[in-house]
C-alpha cells in the first residue's frame, strides 16, 4: 500500500511492531520458501521511494489510534493476523508445551530456536502447519538442549545456543488433518513433500485432549478417526488413542491481536470493510490483508492496490468509485493519448446532433473501450497462430528423509534470466494488439490502415477506414489475440 501511495504522489509512513519490514513473509513463512535477501532487497526499495518507517512501533501500544488521527489524512490497517488460535480440548489452556503455529514459526525465523522437542505434533492441514512440521524436521532435536522446547517459543528474549546445531538428531514430526489428504487446506505439492521428507500425516484425525504428566506438560495427544460433516468432525467410536508428544503445535488458524485497536474488532479478531477496503462508518479508515480475512500474500498485495486508490480518492474528496467484480487494471487509451500529447479536441455538447462521426477531432475513432470484458476468453484466440509450448517449470530441491536436517536451501528453484524469457515469451498477448499486421493485410477492402506515426500511440496501431469498411468480419478472424471487435461504430 505504501509502494502505491508513493506512486501516487502521497506522504507515507509505516508504523511496523516488529523490526523488521515484511510480515509473515518474513516472521512467518520460512527462509527456505522466502529468500531473506530478495524480501530486504524489495522492501528496501519501497523505503527508497521515500517511505517513513517506524520500526518496534506497535499502534495501539506505543503509539495511540488517537494521535494517529491527529497526525495522519487517512489510516490503512494491514496488521495481519498474529494471535494463533488455541486448541479447543480439555488440557491446553495453560499447558506450556502446547503452543501456536505462529509462535512456533516466529521463534525459529527470528534465528532464536535452534533446535526443538523429539516428538512433535502439529494439528492443522493447512500451509501453516506444514510450515511448522517441515521446520521441525530441518532444525532436529539436541539432547544436550538445556530446559525445554517450548522455552524459546515463549521466551522473546531467549536465544538457543548456537552450539546446539552441530549435535542435532532427526525429529519424529507428525502432523494431524481433520480432513483427508484430498481435502487438506494445503497444496498437493506441499503435502507430496512434507510426506517425501519424512513428516507423518495423520489424515481423517481429530484432537480429543491434551494427556498431561504430573509436572503439567503435555506428553500426548489423545486423538480418534473422524469424519466431515461439513466443517464438523464426527468421531468414529473405538478409535481412540494417544500419541506421544514433547511439544504440540496448534496450526488451527488465526485472528488478529486487537490490544489497543478494539473499537475496529468484528467480534472475530477481523475488521469488516467495503468492497474498496474502506472501513464501515469510520471514512479515514481503511483494511487490507489477513487482518480482513486470512489467505494469501498475493490476496493481501492486490487488496492494497485497491485500497490505495480508495485512500487516494478519499483524499481528494472524490466518490470512491464502485470496483468491478474482476479488479483488474484497465489499459486507458485516453491517458495514453495524453501522455503522448494526442488529446480529443474540446466537445461541445450544444453543437448538434453530431452522432455517427468518423472524423470530428473532438472524438476518438476506433477507441477501444475494453473495460467491460477483463477477461478474453480462449474461443476469442485464433489459436492457429501459436505453437504448443509447454510451461517452463521451476525445479524443486525436496530434501529425503534422510537429507532433511540442516537442510535450509531455498525449495523451489527460480527460473534464469534466459528460461524466464522464454517463458514471458508463451504470452499470448490475450486481448491485446502485438502490431502482427495480419488485419492490415489480410482486409480485401484495404479499409484496415495503421494509424500514422505522428498520431500512434501504445493500443493505437491501426485504424477502421468506415467508408471503406464492409463489415466482413475476415480482420477479426484472423486476429491472433482477439483483439478486434466487431461492432457498429457508434
Ligand atoms: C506460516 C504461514 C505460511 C504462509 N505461507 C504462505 C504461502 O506460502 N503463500 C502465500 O501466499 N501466503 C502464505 N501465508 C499467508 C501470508 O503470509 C499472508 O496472507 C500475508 O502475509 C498477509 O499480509 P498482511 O500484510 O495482511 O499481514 P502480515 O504479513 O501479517 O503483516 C502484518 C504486519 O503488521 C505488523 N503489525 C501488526 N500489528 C501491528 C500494530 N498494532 N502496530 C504496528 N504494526 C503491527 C506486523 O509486525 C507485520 O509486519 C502464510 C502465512 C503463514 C502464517
Amino acid at each position: 500500500a505504501a509502494y502505491q501511495l508513493r506512486r501516487m504522489g502521497h506522504g507515507v509512513t509505516v508504523f511496523e511492531a516488529q523490526p523488521e519490514l515484511g510480515g509473515m513473509m518474513r516472521y512467518g513463512i520460512p527462509n527456505y520458501r522466502v529468500p531473506r535477501d530478495k524480501l530486504a532487497a524489495e522492501n528496501q526499495r519501497i523505503v527508497e521511494m521515500g517511505v517513513d518507517v517506524k520500526y518496534n512501533t506497535r499502534v495501539g501500544k506505543d503509539v495511540s489510534v488517537e494521535d494517529l488521527e491527529k497526525d495522519f489524512d487517512a489510516i490503512i490497517w494491514a496488521v495481519g493476523c498474529w494471535t494463533g488460535r488455541a486448541l479447543p480440548v480439555d488440557g491446553w489452556e495453560g499447558t506450556p508445551n502446547c503452543v501456536t503455529g505462529v509462535a512456533y514459526l516466529k521463534a525459529f525465523n527470528e534465528g532464536r530456536m535452534k533446535v526443538t522437542g523429539k516428538k512433535l505434533i502439529c494439528v492443522g492441514g493447512g500451509d501453516t502447519s506444514i510450515d511448522v512440521v517441515s521446520v521441525a524436521r530441518r532444525i532436529g532435536t539436541n539432547p544436550a538442549m538445556s530446559g525445554n522446547p517450548e522455552d524459546v517459543v515463549h521466551d522473546d528474549s531467549m536465544d538457543q545456543d548456537e552450539s546446539l546445531v552441530a549435535g542435532r538428531e532427526p525429529v519424529d514430526a507428525t502432523l494431524t488433518s481433520l480432513f483427508t489428504k484430498e481435502n487438506m487446506m494445503a497444496a498437493e505439492h506441499e503435502i507430496h513433500d512434507a510426506i517425501h521428507e519424512g513428516i507423518t500425516i495423520l489424515d481423517g484425525v481429530m484432537p480429543l485432549e491434551v494427556i498431561k504428566g504430573d509436572d503439567g506438560r503435555a506428553t500426548g495427544l489423545k486423538v480418534c478417526d473422524c469424519t466431515m460433516d461439513g466443517m464438523t468432525p464426527i468421531p468414529v467410536e473405538g478409535t481412540e488413542r494417544v500419541l506421544e508428544a514433547d511439544i504440540i503445535v496448534a496450526a488451527i488458524g488465526q485472528g488478529g491481536d486487537m490490544i489497543g485497536l478494539e473499537s475496529f474488532d468484528n467480534g472475530r479478531g477481523l475488521m469488516d470493510t467495503t468492497n474498496n477496503y474502506q472501513l464501515k462508518d469510520k471514512p479515514n479508515h481503511f483494511a487490507i490483508g489477513d487482518i480482513v480475512r486470512p489467505h494469501l500474500l498475493t490476496t493481501a498485495i492486490g487488496q492494497a492496490w485497491v485500497a490505495a486508490e480508495s485512500v487516494d480518492e478519499f483524499l481528494k474528496g472524490e466518490e470512491i468509485k464502485k470496483r468491478p467484480k474482476v479488479d483488474v487494471h484497465h489499459f486507458d487509451l485516453l491517458e495514453k493519448m495524453h501522455e503522448a500529447g494526442l488529446d480529443p479536441e474540446h466537445f461541445d455538447p450544444n453543437a448538434g446532433d453530431q452522432r455517427g462521426t468518423s472524423s470530428s477531432n473532438y472524438a476518438v475513432h476506433n477507441y477501444e473501450d475494453r473495460s467491460f470484458a477483463e477477461i478474453i476468453s480462449s474461443d476469442e484466440l485464433f489459436l492457429g497462430h501459436f505453437e504448443v509450448t509447454p510451461r517452463h517449470k521451476r525445479s524443486e530441491d525436496v530434501p529425503s528423509a534422510d537429507e532433511v536436517l540442516g537442510h535450509f536451501k531455498e525449495r523451489m528453484q527460480g527460473l534464469d534470466e534466459e528460461t524466464a524469457q522464454k517463458e514471458a515469451d508463451r504470452c499470448m498477448s490475450c486481448g491485446l494488439c502485438f502490431e502482427c499486421d495480419n488485419c492490415v493485410i489480410y482486409c480485401p477492402q484495404d479499409a484496415v490502415y495503421r494509424v500514422p506515426k505522428a498520431e500512434a500511440t501504445t493500443g493505437r496501431y491501426v485504424a477502421t477506414d468506415y467508408s471503406r469498411c464492409i463489415g466482413c468480419h475476415i480482420c477479426h478472424d484472423v486476429c491472433p489475440t482477439g483483439y478486434i471487435q466487431m461492432g457498429l461504430g457508434e
